[in-house]
């Protein structure tokens, strides 16, 4: 595959804006399909070697929903950085836009916000003045300081090759009888495969339509970012997992957090023949993909209809984050993504940050005039300086595709 600029939505399937990511990055795929090729998170984590391959030799931009932030904290652990991020809940601010309030499928609303939030992306693959906002090549290509993961084993370096469950984890085998009645539904969520892109509506189907308030969805991308609503869920109910297609990311997600799924549901068997690994670029499912989905909703039922009321040998534990820190408050200064304004966060060099804060200072009110004027002199003297000594900080943009323009 020749150089493509990779879309990383976050792709979550818990909240609505993640649903509002996934369509955006399958609406940029639409307008430029030479050009762009997106990522799936669930197939990354389960060591796929192709997804892997995409964020480690293509530039990527980021769309995350919320301020979670999980794919930035999914990168972070691979030790990849991004060229850009965006983020939907920055889109809805300035665009004063909800996601709208159903998840299975958007509303107009919710169209309407991925419509602005694949202009985001747009713009920051059209924005010239993009590249003299990021650091050198070479100085992107450092590898991260052993610190920065939050993850003192470093087990999740891009050399990383294959799923590795750690066995010390606390509790790491079951040793109690459980009780069921209520099970978490783990689909792999998968974007563009189309078997991924059937689980999770199938999932919604089980959920609320018929397992409502003794069921609930978890997010692979939530998860593997340690968001703790997402590790409630597997820590805290059996869990039922719904793989679209053999390589079976979401049983893989389970177990790689330390706590199996209980029970499997496989698209493949479900539904013999279905073309699970066949990709599809569509922002909604297919005819064939909703007769599927429901069909696979069928069997995802059974399967959590026979656990219910039961007594399974299974206990609650703690999972493995494998030295994670969830902190979505820091994470885009800990990993040096900044806002210069737009709306597109971009990894900024020393002497623009330096030049930020200068001019901010200058801006900050200072009580004695004297001082002010001092300090607003040596601010703007600085200000100058950088601007003067900064004539050449190269691009890493020269992979990033120009999307034509539409006709
Ligand atoms: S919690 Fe994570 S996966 Fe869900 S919308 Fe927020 S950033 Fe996306």
């Amino acid at each position: 595959m020749g150089q493509k600029t990779i879309l990383a939505p976050c792709m979550g399937v818990g909240k609505i804006v993640a649903n509002v990511t996934r369509r955006a990055a399958y609406e940029i795929h639409a307008q430029c399909p030479e050009d762009v090729e997106l990522l799936s998170i669930p197939a990354l984590m389960a060591g796929d070697a192709h997804e892997r391959e995409l964020i480690q030799n293509n530039p990527t931009i980021i769309i995350d929903g919320c301020a979670l932030r999980c794919t930035a904290h999914i990168f972070r652990q691979f030790g990849v950085d991004a060229v850009a991020k965006i983020e939907v809940n920055q889109v809805m601010k300035e665009k004063k836009i909800g996601p709208g309030k159903t998840r299975k499928e958007l509303e107009a609303t919710g169209k309407r916000l991925s419509d602005f939030t694949a202009e985001k992306v747009l713009m920051a693959l059209n924005d010239e003045g993009l590249e003299a906002r990021f650091v050198s090549p070479e100085e992107l290509l450092l590898p991260p300081p052993d610190d920065l993961c939050g993850c003192p084993e470093q087990q999740f370096k891009v050399q990383r090759s294959t799923f590795n469950v750690d066995e010390t984890a606390p509790n790491f085998e079951p040793s109690l009888t459980h009780h069921v009645n209520s099970v978490t539904v783990l689909p792999c969520q998968g974007i563009k495969r189309t078997g991924g892109r059937v689980t999770q509506r199938a999932a919604y189907e089980v959920v609320e339509d018929r397992f409502l308030g003794k069921s609930q969805v978890l997010c692979i991308s939530a998860l593997a970012a340690g968001c703790q609503e997402d590790v409630d869920m597997l820590e805290k109910f059996p869990t039922v997992a719904i793989n679209g297609c053999a390589k079976r990311c979401a049983s893989i997600a389970a177990e790689y957090h330390g706590i199996p799924a209980v029970a499997h549901v496989e698209l493949p068997d479900v539904v013999p023949g279905f073309d699970c690994e066949a990709h599809c670029y569509e922002p909604d499912l297919t005819e064939n993909e909703l007769a599927i989905s429901t069909q696979l909703a069928a069997a995802t039922a059974l399967a959590v209809e026979k656990l219910m009321g039961t007594e399974i040998e299974w206990s609650q534990r703690k999972i493995n984050l494998h030295g994670l820190i969830h902190e979505p408050a820091k994470i885009n200064a800990l990993t040096g993504y900044r806002d210069a304004g737009g709306g597109i966060l971009v990894k900024l060099a020393k002497e623009q940050i330096a030049r930020m804060e200068a001019e901010a200072a200058i801006k900050a009110p200072v009580a004695d005039t004297k001082i002010w004027n001092e300090q607003k002199a040596q601010h703007e003297v600085a200000a100058a300086t950088m601007v003067c000594e900064n004539p050449g900080l190269k691009t890493v943009m020269t992979g990033l595709f120009r999307p034509k323009k539409k006709e």
